[in-house]
């Protein structure tokens, strides 16, 4: 199974609206105090809920890299 190395903020095509979502479905590494931001020291490890979490997304804008791969690799 590929392993999360990054999680971030991906405003390329759309703004986080700050709905909440992610961080409703993933405290561990989501927070929305204006718009999302990822923990620091935020568990990766944590995987589905961090890929239900971007799927969750309404507007698409979290990006997950697996693998140190160097690239959004997460549908949007
Ligand atoms: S679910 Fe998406 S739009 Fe909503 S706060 Fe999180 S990153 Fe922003």
């Amino acid at each position: 199974m590929s392993t999360v190395t990054k999680v971030w903020l991906d405003e390329t095509e759309n703004e986080c609206t700050m709905c909440g979502a992610c961080e409703a479905t993933c405290p561990e590494v989501f927070e929305v105090p204006e718009k999302m931001i990822v923990k620091n020291g935020a568990d990766f490890s944590l995987t589905q809920q961090i890929v239900e979490a971007a799927e969750g997304c309404p507007v698409g804008t979290i990006g997950i890299e697996y693998d140190n791969s160097g690239k959004r690799d997460n549908p949007a």
